[in-house]
């Protein structure tokens, strides 16, 4: 397979070109580099007929088989993370290691998922009657992904639902589709036609696909405006509905901590992945006592770090990952200054036509500026004072989002009852980032609704069917 050209839809098992076809960037240069298919009206029906089609046998097909086909398919996409990971970098902008790590992880996240299965409640086995909850699945479900995490939180969607029963027609971001048109190419050596589809195309081809009457559920990873839009669409026939939306997930630092530590944890925490992090640390709340020590340090780790071109050896922090996100980004930070914050900048960054912003630190601005109430999704932290936990903790939770926080302390015992007050769906204690297949992942208020991973997450792609057997 050649991983430098050739981008194709899978539609029923078949390789399928574009109509027409989107022009894919690559970041670090600002250079169109591929394109990828436009996906028509016609062949989105297509491919929803062809999941329709397969769905019948696939539903059939004992759950045990359905597992291994799709532990068979993270074999594959292990054994191409090399090829995939060269190209991650040309889409996504994150360097080859790093996006190699995406790769493999997403591989180990689906075996794992593969290893579960929906549990069967008998309610009553007497000798007139038998009762048990069993669960089925849906239909075809439309997944949707996001540009930042493209192959992980695609396969987040693809393995519980395969292995649930259901079929699937998976669009990527239109910025980062060119991994998951390969990875649909992989795939089909593995999973029957229709079972697993991938189509790609602009900006009208995911309204088109939530309006779409064939499909059952909407898996959809992505912002909180859109994933707005995706839940009235679906709510024409009822569709079922995970949206994992956006987040401003606040961290709270102690004056306990070993600052020297905590300082390289919380600067990954918040810049990994140039900050394109759905659970970045986006507020980084900081006890008065150790407020200047943290944030000296925060800023020799930005002096030194190295943001650039992903695909050159000692890059850290790659770019921005599309322009129009560069234009948000860019937008905040003129914002900040002509509010006349205090930004402390790190690293020079590359010149040129790439979407590189600099690691920026906001030098306690007011909790009211822009800077702290939005998701900024690109390197900027804001560092705020504090001095009393309770103050603290209605802070953090003065957010329209809930999706993760971080609590640094040296008493864990004090940190995991501060942790328990925060209105999210992950918090983390002294750790940051760490995520588990079998552990649910769900976003309160704005950041979502439903739940992926762990059993909950299988679970959100099956309906309970209650069967009642008389005896006599
Ligand atoms: P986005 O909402 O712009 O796009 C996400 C996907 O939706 C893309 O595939 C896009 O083509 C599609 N889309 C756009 N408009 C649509 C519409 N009207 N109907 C249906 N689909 C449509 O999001 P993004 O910029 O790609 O991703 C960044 C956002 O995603 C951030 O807010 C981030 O926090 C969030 N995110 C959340 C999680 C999570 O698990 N909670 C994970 C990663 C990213």
């Amino acid at each position: 397979m050649d991983f430098n050209d050739g981008y194709v839809m899978t539609i029923g098992g078949k390789a399928v070109a574009g109509t027409a076809t989107i022009e894919v960037v690559n970041p670090a240069t600002g250079e169109v580099f591929a394109t990828a298919p436009d996906c028509s009206k016609e062949q989105l029906d297509e491919a929803v007929a062809a999941a329709d089609k397969a769905f019948k046998s696939w539903r059939d097909t004992p759950i045990a088989e359905r597992q291994v086909m799709v532990s068979r398919a993270a074999d594959l996409l292990e054994a191409h993370a090399d090829e995939l990971a060269r190209l991650f970098t040309r889409e996504q902008g994150r360097p080859v290691d790093a996006a190699r790590e995406e790769i493999a992880g997403a591989a180990v996240w689906m075996k794992a998922v593969a290893q579960m299965e929906p549990p069967v409640h008998v309610s009553e086995d007497s000798e007139t009657q038998f009762i048990e909850t069993r669960y089925v699945p849906l239909g075809v479900v439309c997944a949707i992904a996001p540009w930042n995490f493209p192959v992980n939180l695609a396969m987040w969607k693809v393995a519980p639902a395969l292995v649930a029963g259901n079929t699937m027609v998976l669009k990527p971001s239109p910025f980062t589709p060119l991994c998951t048109l390969k990875i649909g190419e992989i795939f089909n050596e593995v999973f029957p036609e229709g079972v697993f589809n991938v189509i790609s195309g602009g900006d009208a081809l995911g309204p088109m696909m939530t309006a779409h009457p064939g499909f059952a559920k909407i898996s959809f990873t992505g912002s909180t405006a859109t994933g707005k839009r995706v839940m009235e669409s679906a709510a024409k026939d009822l569709k079922r509905l995970t949206l994992e939306l956006g987040g401003n997930d606040a961290s709270i630092v102690f004056p306990d901590v070993d600052l020297d530590a905590v300082a390289q944890s919380i600067f990954m925490a918040a810049f990994y992945n140039t900050a394109q992090i759905c659970v970045a640390t986006k507020r980084l709340y900081v006890h008065e006592d150790v407020y200047d020590g943290l944030r000296d340090r925060l800023a020799a780790l930005a002096g030194v770090v190295k943001v650039g071109d992903g695909a050159e050896q000692g890059t850290v922090l790659g770019p921005i990952q599309n322009k129009r996100q560069y234009d948000r980004v860019m937008a905040l930070l003129e914002d900040a200054k002509s509010s006349g914050l205090t930004l402390i900048q790190g690293a020079a960054v590359p010149g040129g036509a790439g979407y590189f912003v600099p690691v920026t630190i906001v030098d306690n601005p007011p909790e009211d500026s822009r800077v702290v109430q939005e998701e900024a999704f690109g390197p900027i932290l804001p560092m705020l004072k504090f001095s009393d936990v309770d103050d603290v903790i209605e802070r953090a939770n003065a957010s329209e989002y809930g999706l993760g926080g971080t609590v640094w302390s040296a008493d864990t015992k004090k940190a995991m009852d501060v942790a328990r007050r925060l209105e999210t769906g992950t918090v983390w204690v002294n750790q940051f980032l760490n995520l588990r297949p079998d552990t649910p992942f769900a976003g309160r208020k704005n950041s979502g609704f439903g739940v992926e991973n762990g059993l909950e997450g299988l679970l959100e792609y099956m309906a309970p069917q209650a069967v009642y057997v008389a005896k006599s």
